[in-house]
């Protein structure tokens, strides 16, 4: 054995300003900030034992939502692990993004495993405060037709920000490490 830890690289896809990076800054460092920062592409790499059977390396890709150039995004799509497909529960348009992301995942992955996790971020926005998008409709089409996995989060509060990325190693069930 190698002693190396496992590598295992996680995809945040969606629109733009749905919560992507204030979920991974929220699962990394356990802060939110308001300001908004357009993310272009940034890959955050850590080791961590997040099963209990020994370390791994986490690569936490966080993307642009005008991931304008298909062959990047086909590039990535190809060489990740698993997708945390983001939306934001007062965006309905985000939520057709991801619909259209799934489509393309699926089609450039036959034959592969493509664990997808739909997130249905900023969950602490109340109907008053903008939510246009009712958690039952979207897991009911997410678990009932898609077959894949789904969780609502808050990078403001931090609400479940970890089951994110539970999910998506769940789905992938890391192997134990060989050492
Ligand atoms: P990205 O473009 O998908 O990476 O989106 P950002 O993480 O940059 O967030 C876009 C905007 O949404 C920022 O102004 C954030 O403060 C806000 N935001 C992100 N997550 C949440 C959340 O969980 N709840 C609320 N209410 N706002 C959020």
């Amino acid at each position: 054995p190698s002693g190396r830890p496992n590598t295992v690289r996680l995809v945040f896809l969606g629109a733009a300003g749905v919560g992507k990076s204030a979920l991974i800054r929220r699962f990394l460092h356990d802060r939110f900030e308001h300001k908004y920062t357009r993310t272009v592409e940034e890959l955050h790499v850590l080791e961590c034992d997040m099963t209990g059977s020994g370390k791994m390396r986490l690569e936490i890709l966080d993307t642009t939502g005008s991931y304008s150039f298909p062959a990047m995004r086909e590039l990535c799509i190809r060489h990740s692990d698993a997708f945390a497909l983001v939306y934001a529960v007062d965006d309905p348009g985000s939520l057709d993004e991801v619909k259209r992301l799934r489509r393309e995942i699926l089609e450039l992955r036959v034959g592969k495993k493509a664990p997808i996790t739909v997130v249905g971020c900023k969950s602490d926005l109340s109907e008053a405060e903008g939510r246009v998008l009712r958690t039952a409709d979207v897991m009911a089409t997410v678990e009932g037709e898609w077959d894949a996995d789904f969780v609502e989060a808050s990078a403001r509060t931090g609400g479940n920000t970890v089951g994110v990325f539970s999910s998506l190693l769940q789905q992938m069930q890391v192997p134990r490490r060989l050492s």
